[in-house]
């Protein structure tokens, strides 16, 4: 497996483990991770040497984990949420109005923005503020099912002209009608471009920003290390198969 079954991105092979296996096997252990979404898969292979010349290898099989999450809580980790938005991307609407800005502010920040993620209100306010030498941008984000409206980009307008704020962003997990598309040109024509952002820019943006997570090898066995314990009750050694040397 060099793919993740998930978004497609060639794995990360790390550096083979090897363990003294039970039975005086020396068992080994391949470890793949897709730094997009974080998946991973685990392979393993027994050794046993029965002479000089032979060495029997078994199969020990594989597994691969992605973690489910609760979208619903507002204190998952927002790491954890991105990793998963980007393998499961269908399962955007599920997730708490609330966390869905906190994620938008997070995959901004990845994208070079010092990012703000305002009070929450709940209303059509602003949600998060990016902020980039003197580049300030207002982001309404909506976790939402329906198309945008105009008068949403209408209230986005408005609530920049309150902040003092000449560059907007609207965000959603859906998309815009032809008016809301119109009306943010109009706006852009009279000096205050309002980005749309719709649910496939939104996940180009988010798949972007997942290449810039630093994740370490390190980092990546100590997550992996409690499952690996799975490889020790294999007892599947009938598909073990000779070689030699
Ligand atoms: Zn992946």
């Amino acid at each position: 497996m060099d793919v993740c079954p998930f978004c497609r991105a060639r794995l990360n092979q790390l550096d083979s483990e090897r363990d003294d296996g039970r039975l005086g096997y020396i068992t080994e252990v391949w470890i793949g991770v897709c730094q997009i979404c974080g998946w991973w898969n685990a392979r393993g292979e027994a050794r046993e040497r029965i002479d000089r010349y032979t060495t029997a290898v078994f199969e020990l099989g594989s597994f691969g984990v992605l973690k489910n999450l609760d979208l619903t809580n507002v204190e998952t980790p927002l790491q954890e949420v991105r990793d998963y938005l980007t393998a499961k991307y269908e399962h955007r609407l599920q997730m708490d109005p609330r966390l869905f800005e906190l994620t938008v502010g997070s995959v901004f920040a990845d994208h070079g923005y010092v990012s703000e993620v305002t009070a929450y209100s709940g209303d059509g306010g602003i949600d998060v503020i990016l902020i980039a030498g003197e580049t300030r941008i207002g982001v309404q984000v909506k976790r939402w099912k329906d198309r945008i409206e105009a008068t949403q980009i209408h209230a986005l307008s408005g609530a920049m002209v309150l902040a003092g704020l000449t560059r907007g962003m609207f965000v959603t997990t859906s998309s815009f009608r032809s008016g809301a598309i119109k009306d943010a040109n109009r706006f852009s024509a009279l000096g205050m471009p309002i980005e749309l952002l719709d649910a496939p820019r939104f996940f180009d943006a988010l798949k972007i920003s997942q290449t810039k997570v630093n994740r370490s090898a390190d980092e990546w066995i100590t997550k992996i290390k409690p499952h690996l314990r799975k490889f020790g009750s294999f007892n599947d050694l009938d598909e073990g198969r000779f070689y030699e040397d």
